[in-house]
């Protein structure tokens, strides 16, 4: 019977974010072997859809001895604490090591993490895993489209399997095409893969799959693997995320053969040439703050108008945000738009205030309370405790579709008076990118007439029953998300790189 170790450490890392510890991870998802299979067992585990699929997939397939080692995951931070990360990768040999033999790893990691004390700890992962398990096991990791590809993580595995779109939504696919990978490869396939970088770091907001010059950059790959005939196994391409700012940043492609090396090599290069000659067209402008706030007014004013969505561009939580900034909730207020929802803002003190005062109470909301953040400064406003909640969901739509989430204690606060604005406040930091933010307080989405949300993208999917892209606007406000990319002093980003240096050269490898 086959052996598949089971392992994962998933931290998206924006270097301008604070340090990510082992709480962060705790926070979210803390899985130590047997747990993982208790977890992916439930109706609506909370964990990485990846790796609950990839088991489910090996169980359809046939018999296999899963070998659960540990899977942790943090919202997005900053770099993870070394120390932390180093006990991690000793704990992952040792029970490796106890467990005996496998015959194969699958690795459901973010790909974009730093380290406080290096820059690929990803790699740094896959290479430990390599030399533990040795030459001939199968090691096939699935990464997020956001991930930033070392070759050291390319020399370690035999597949890398990137998401294919964006928002996220087709985790369990990847999971399940990785444990057909893995099947294959029991059964005698030897996957050659070809890597190839680009000197290219969009921003986030770039790098959607519904339409744009991503969308047909992915779309191209899976067609030309298809063309191919059976002999590419996968085509995978990262956007990566520049806010992780180091040097293995820009545009990845990973392309796996099924046995010819040179099918690989020259898919590879195809599809790196395609993207290096469309890059002009990875730049995208935001709406000015001003604009959003004479549109939210309008729509306020007149019901006729069709409702629209904000991104709080500069500040998502999915990104490494705080959670925190207020410029856009506080110019809002400021004009007193009407029939606005917020989400979500995350401050564990206010909610426990209000949990205190109870429903229906006004009082004198002070947001980020003692703060010395420059970009979330203090802020203080009349309110009225709407409603309260435990904070416990499952996910609806999109990114968290099925999956339980824990916000710890909500609540629901009412700004500018009836028919104001409508902010809710969390305790456990997370990106808004689902109705059930709102629906936990009773709150139909269909009821606003502008809704603000702190995430960048993946809001898209989970409210599209609502706002069709002609309805989503990408506000420019302040934050450590900001797609304004001449907003941060890059320390670590390779130079020149586009669209940063508009003089960057790139030419295809000479095999
Ligand atoms: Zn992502």
């Amino acid at each position: 019977m086959k052996r598949v170790a089971l392992m994962g450490i998933a931290l998206e890392s924006n270097s301008f974010a604070p340090r990510a510890a082992q709480e962060d991870f705790r926070n979210r998802c803390y899985l130590d072997g047997d747990e993982i299979l208790a977890e992916a067992a439930k109706p609506n585990p909370g964990m990485a859809a990846e790796l609950v699929s990839f088991i489910r997939t090996m169980n359809a397939t046939g018999p296999w001895e899963p070998v659960p080692v540990l899977h942790y995951e943090s919202q997005p931070k900053g770099p993870v604490d070394q120390d932390f990360f180093d006990s991690c990768l000793n704990e992952i040999e040792r029970r490796l090591r106890d467990a005996g033999p496998v015959d194969g790893v699958f690795i459901a990691n973010h790909g974009g993490m730093t380290a406080t004390g290096g820059t690929d700890p990803d790699g740094d992962m896959y290479a430990r895993v390599r030399k533990c398990v040795g030459p001939d096991a199968a090691v096939v990791g699935t990464l997020d489209l956001h991930g930033n590809i070392s070759q050291t993580m390319v020399d370690a595995a035999d597949v890398l399997v990137s998401y294919l779109t964006n928002p996220h939504v087709d985790m369990a696919e990847r999971g399940e095409e990785a444990a057909v990978i893995m099947r294959r490869m029991f059964a005698g396939l030897r996957p050659k893969s070809a890597f190839i970088r680009l000197p290219l770091t969009p921003a986030s907001i770039n790098l959607l799959t519904a339409s744009g010059p991503y969308a047909e950059l992915v779309d191209y790959g899976q067609r030309r693997k298809r063309e191919f005939g059976g002999r590419i196994l996968n085509v995978s391409i990262w956007g990566g995320f520049v806010y992780s700012d180091t040097p293995k940043n820009g545009l990845a492609i990973v392309v796996t053969a099924c046995n010819d090396l040179d099918d690989a090599r020259s898919l590879s290069a195809e599809i790196a040439t395609r993207a290096w000659n469309d890059r002009g067209r990875f730049r995208k402008s935001l709406t000015p703050l001003q604009e959003g706030l004479d549109l939210a007014l309008a729509n306020g004013e007149d019901k006729s108008k069709p409702a629209v969505i904000f991104s709080d561009s500069g500040d998502n939580p999915g990104g490494g945000g705080s959670g925190r900034t207020i410029t856009l909730l506080e110019s809002l207020a400021q004009v007193s738009a009407k029939g606005v929802y917020y989400g979500s803002f995350f401050d564990p003190e206010l909610a426990a205030e209000a949990h205190a005062l109870g429903e229906g109470a006004e009082f004198h909301a002070v947001f980020n309370r003692g703060s010395e953040d420059d970009l979330a400064p203090e802020y203080s406003v009349p309110a009225r405790v709407k409603a309260l909640t435990g904070g416990k969901l499952v996910g609806r739509l999109g990114l968290f579709a099925g999956r339980t989430l824990e916000l710890g204690p909500c609540c629901l606060l009412e700004i500018g008076g009836e028919g104001g604005i409508l902010v809710v406040v969390i305790s456990n930091r997370q990106q808004t990118a689902d109705p059930g933010f709102f629906e936990m307080f009773g709150l139909n989405v269909a009821a606003a007439r502008t809704v603000a949300v702190k995430s960048r993208g993946h809001f898209r999917a989970g409210f599209i029953p609502w706002f069709p892209p002609e309805r989503v606007f990408e506000v420019d406000t302040p934050g450590l998300t900001s797609p304004v990319l001449e907003n941060f002093n890059w320390r670590g980003l390779p130079r020149p790189v586009y669209p940063l240096d508009e003089d960057t050269d790139w030419t295809p490898p000479d095999w």
